[in-house]
């Protein structure tokens, strides 16, 4: 085994390091992301993801996959099966440790025996109400339940009835018995078991009372002989009751748990409640529209496993919470396409062009590299003819000083083939607008060939005879505001423009992509074949345009000395 980490340090790593240098928990490095299966994971999960897995990695230890699955009321097997189909997505592997909270039911509710037998745990008939203001403050002390000091015998007793279903869902719990005057309100005799009749997805009806999570979790890591237990900071002041459970029930070589600072992303939610609630309320398509900050809406927009792993590495782990701005996101993912993307011609948003001097029943097939910077992903042949398309936005019939794009009287290169020249456009009687621009083209400027003519621009083109249908959905962030959670309704905070559906034209040699591929349309941004694309209607999605924000931040950062 290592003991020293081969990657950007982190204090987690440094505890690990320490631990293992003085030879704690046998030399073994053993970690665990532990999901609830109440929802589909998202991009704070894979922060988490790639810590643990991680971790264990490099320490040339073990990371389990344990579905925390203590909740049947919001818990579902759609959930377990994209959890793990997102996990190994991300590139990580559990071998054989998939491991259910579930599965430990029985050692649980002995572990629970135990407690009750060493005096440490109690049934209380309190109703959850009185549990509540029996509690107390955070300033002022909680009471003791009045039946805090019922005897073994009848605690006993009491519990097995709690499990043989012989009392209604609600009307006692099993207690901790730790202290009621404790100044965290975690210790305050927390409730350890409730009675709930929910089928469960996996123990179906077998249990009417199921462990609260704070119970669960110290001994499923326990049982798993788990050493570093990392979770986010939020459970910190959980640590105490965590440390207690395993310290009453004498476990040996007990995990540690380590916190550190969720992932906030800006302009979107992260919690599932909140992404639940904008797929059911249909604001977005599903768990997976690629709007959404969930692993599985990524994929489909188009994100690699390695950009995200790539950001969670960047973004790193600290104690402090921290907002992200989701241009390092974007970063990513155009670091990871710029080199092994093919860069291909779409026309997003079409405007006729024709080559008035080139012959009507003429087609050139050009040769077109894929990548300048990458010329292992070779070539393909683009045809050129004398009616092609080229992008509304790169045509202006009255353009400003530095426009230098296509206009009348100026000329541009069309990309991998002639220089040509705006001579003349018709226009629609009624509307005024464009509908074709005339245009001349020199056949001595032919792409590869030397000329001393130079222009400043060059534009991406597909030719009108050869050119296939495809639709283009774009995508903005869901959110207008950095951080929707400010305002109580974060719905409220929604772009109702996030998604812009083009009618489009793509080079022919697109027309045999699958989904999942994914191009650099040339000037337009990085996209992604849709799985709901098929050969009769291609569908792509814009992963990112090529504007890199993210490097702008930086720059700006740089100069102001931040
Ligand atoms: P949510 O609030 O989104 O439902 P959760 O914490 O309830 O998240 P779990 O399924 O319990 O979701 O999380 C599994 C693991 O992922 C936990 O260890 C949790 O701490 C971690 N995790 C969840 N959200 C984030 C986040 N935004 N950043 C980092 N880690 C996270
Ligand atoms: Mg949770």
């Amino acid at each position: 085994m290592t003991t020293r980490a081969t990657g950007s340090n982190n204090f987690i790593k440094d505890i690990v390091s320490e631990d293992l240098s003085i030879g704690k928990n046998s030399n073994r490095v053993h970690t665990r992301f532990p999901p609830e299966p109440n929802g589909y994971l998202h991009i704070g999960h894979a922060k988490s993801i790639c810590l643990n897995f991680g971790l264990a990695a490099e320490y040339g230890g073990l990371c389990n996959l344990r579905f925390d699955d203590t909740n049947p009321s919001k818990e579902d097997v759609e959930y377990v099966d994209s959890i793990q189909a997102d996990v190994r997505w991300l590139g990580f592997d559990w071998d054989n440790r998939l491991f259910y909270a579930s599965d430990y039911f029985e050692q649980l509710y002995n572990y629970a025996g135990q407690l009750i037998k060493a005096g440490k745990a109690y049934v209380c008939d309190l109703s959850p109400e009185q549990i509540r203001n029996y509690r107390g403050t955070l300033t002022g002390p909680g009471k003791d339940s009045p039946y805090r000091n019922r005897s073994v015998d009848e605690n006993i007793d009491l519990f097995r009835r709690m499990r043989a279903g012989e009392f209604p869902d609600g009307s006692r719990v099993l207690r901790a018995k730790i202290d009621m005057t404790s100044p965290n309100l975690n210790m305050r005799d927390p409730v350890l078991y409730r009675i709930m009749r929910a089928t469960h997805h996996r123990t179906g009806d077998d249990w009417c009372i199921y462990p609260m999570y704070d119970y669960a979790h110290p001994l499923s890591d326990a049982i798993e002989e788990v050493t570093h237990s990392i979770c986010t900071c939020e459970f910190e002041d959980h640590r105490p009751l965590y440390d207690w459970t395993l310290r009453e029930l004498n476990i040996k070589e007990p995990p540690q748990q380590i916190e550190f600072a969720r992932l906030n992303l800006s302009h979107t939610v992260m919690s599932k409640r909140k992404l639940r609630q904008l797929v059911e309320q249909g604001y977005v398509s599903g768990w997976d529209d690629p709007r959404m900050p969930t692993i599985s809406g990524l994929r489909r927009r188009g994100y690699t496993p390695e950009a995200i792993r790539d950001f969670c590495e960047r973004i790193g782990v600290a104690k402090a919470n921290s907002f992200v701005d989701i241009a390092m996101l974007e970063h990513c993912i155009r670091e990871d396409l710029n080199f092994r993307a093919p860069r291909v011609m779409v026309v997003l948003r079409p405007l006729k062009v024709i080559i008035d001097n080139y012959p009507e029943d003429r087609v050139e097939m050009l040769d077109a590299g894929y990548n300048s910077e990458n010329p292992q992903l070779g070539s393909r042949q683009v045809p050129f003819s004398r009616e092609l398309y080229i992008e509304q936005e790169d045509f202006l019939e009255d353009p400003p000083k530095k426009f230098f794009r296509l206009s009348p009287g100026r000329e541009v290169r069309l990309k991998n083939a002639y220089i040509i020249k705006c001579e003349r456009v018709v226009k629609d009687e009624k509307t005024g607008e464009v509908t074709e621009v005339h245009c001349t083209y020199d056949p001595a400027t032919k792409s590869g060939m030397p000329t001393d003519r130079k222009v400043k621009g060059t534009l991406h083109w597909v030719s009108a005879a050869h050119a296939v249908n495809a639709e283009v959905r774009l995508y903005s962030q869901l959110f207008l505001k950095e951080n929707p959670d400010e305002d109580e309704d974060f719905k409220i905070n929604m772009n109702r423009d996030s998604l812009e559906v083009l009618a489009s034209l793509v080079e022919p040699s697109l027309a045999g992509m699958a989904p999942g591929d994914r191009y650099q349309f040339l000037r337009m941004g990085y996209f992604c074949v849709d799985p709901a694309s098929s050969k009769d209607k291609l569908v792509f999605n814009r992963i990112v345009s090529l504007k890199d924000t993210w490097a702008k931040i930086q720059k700006a950062g740089d100069q102001t000395g931040k």
